[in-house]
């Protein structure tokens, strides 16, 4: 599968903004590079560039997609749901990219970051339902239960990441239970449960052109 291969830290110094794509070191003042060095990336980025209106919108695009790990032609499809449902579109569009299961994943802490939620939804750590499911674009529902599988509980690997996300905030509309390995979607996302500066309404105004 095609994903972005720019390295991770690098696409936040480009963002101009944390986008915490690498799990705990994100939330570490001392590792984090944006932290260290927030300037863009390059020999010339010293300052970043004013940028254009339709620069803003593609760069708030590519910020998005960057931080669920989505490619142009997915999010695309996002927006198109998107906009086709009730309420507010650039919320929608949001709340569709919150209901991926590899997002689910992360925000339960069951994984670091939501790039290695991908990866162990690929390899087919989780179930939902009681039915393994390995598709991170798989989108989860009110009442849904999300657990990693059987076969992969005993694994140190789960071990490992609860003691490094045991402390982090659940949204409100997920349950955990680290003992158990597992969650439960008890509600749909709300605006406010995005924690990420995010400015929807430009990706609105892009795709509206
Ligand atoms: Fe971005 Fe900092 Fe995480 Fe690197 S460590 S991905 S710069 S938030």
């Amino acid at each position: 599968m095609a994903r972005y291969t720019e390295a991770s830290c690098r696409q936040c110094r480009r963002e101009g903004m944390k986008l915490y794509l690498k799990g705990e070191r994100c939330y570490s003042k001392d590792k984090c590079a944006f932290d260290k060095r927030p300037t863009p990336p390059g020999a010339a980025g010293k300052r970043r560039a004013k940028l254009s209106e339709y620069g803003m919108q593609l760069r708030e695009k590519q910020k998005v997609k960057r931080i669920y790990g989505v490619l142009e032609k997915q999010f695309r499809h996002y927006f198109d749901v998107a906009e086709k449902q009730q309420g507010i579109t650039g919320d929608n569009l949001l709340f569709l990219l919150e209901e991926r299961l590899d997002n689910v994943v992360y925000r339960l802490g069951l994984a670091t970051s939501r790039k290695e939620a991908r990866q162990l939804v690929l390899h087919g750590h989780f179930t939902v339902n009681g039915k393994r499911v390995n598709v991170p674009s798989y989108e989860i529902k009110v009442g849904d239960e999300i657990a990693v599988a059987d076969g992969s509980k005993k694994s140190t690997k789960f071990k490992d990441i609860i003691e490094a996300t045991e402390n982090r905030a659940i949204v409100q509309w997920l349950t955990v239970d680290f003992d158990k390995l597992a969650g439960k979607v008890v509600g749909k996302p709300t605006r406010e449960d995005i924690d990420i500066e995010i400015a929807e309404h430009l990706i609105v105004e892009l795709y509206s052109k």
